[in-house]
């Protein structure tokens, strides 16, 4: 099983990613923490995207064609997987495609998780998480308050918002999205390879949507 998740910030893609990596034994291909990972271990690349992840933008296609494309061609390289971030543009998309052929492989499905931006403001606007790295257990002003406002349950540090999940750069965030994944899907449907899911709905059904998609694609997996 080979899929793309596209869906914007907060419509749950790193929940469905990693409930499908266990259902099929897949890789998880998630470029936003490989950028996290180079960013806390302070390397030459980490220090260049950075600022631009801080503020909501983009990191440059060539730069995480670049990232993507050392992986695939590694020692180590996925067999089974699924993409989450990944690819995020039409040119990322394109020189993906190309990847793949070089390495016969081929997708597929894209799970295309559609959810209104209001909503995405509302569940990440509303997530403060523990400032004390050895906690870091995050609540959420709606759906999961914390007993005293601003201070953690478990150990009583003071809560803060990430600078990425401030309002004016889920909004930000959101307009990337939009400005870049409409020619994505496009150059997907074309290979007739999304499926459209409804992503408003609680995570289970969600899932279990998914999961239709897939075994209308993939019986063979579900044996
Ligand atoms: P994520 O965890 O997928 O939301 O990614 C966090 C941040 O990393 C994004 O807001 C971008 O700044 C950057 N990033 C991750 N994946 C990509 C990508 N495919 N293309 C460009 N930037 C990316």
């Amino acid at each position: 099983m080979r899929l793309v998740l596209v869906g914007p910030p907060g419509s749950g893609k790193g929940t469905q990613a990693e409930l499908l990596v266990k259902r099929f034994n897949l890789a998880t291909v998630g470029t936003g923490a490989m950028f996290r990972d180079a960013i806390a271990r302070d390397t030459d690349m980490g220090r260049a995207v950075g600022p631009l992840i801080k503020q909501g933008l983009l990191v440059p296609d060539p730069t995480v064609n670049d990232v993507v494309a050392e992986l695939f061609r590694g020692p180590n390289r996925p067999e089974r997987f699924v993409m989450d971030g990944y690819p995020r543009t039409y040119a990322q998309a394109v020189s993906f495609d190309a990847l793949l052929r070089q390495e016969f492989l081929a997708l597929d499905a894209v799970v295309n998780l559609n959810i209104e931006d209001d909503e995405v403001v509302r569940r990440i606007g509303g997530r403060w998480c523990c400032t004390n790295p050895n906690c870091g257990v995050c609540y959420h002003v709606a759906a999961r308050p914390p007993k005293v406002a601003g201070k953690c349950d478990v150990c009583g540090s003071p809560l803060s918002q990430r600078d990425d999940d401030k309002e004016e750069t889920i909004r930000r965030r959101l307009g990337e999205f939009h400005k870049n994944t409409d020619d994505l899907l496009v150059h997907y449907r074309k290979q007739g390879l999304v499926d459209d899911i409804d992503a408003t709905q609680h995570k289970d059904a969600i899932y279990e949507n998914i999961l239709a998609a897939l075994k209308r694609r993939r019986p063979d997996e579900f044996k």
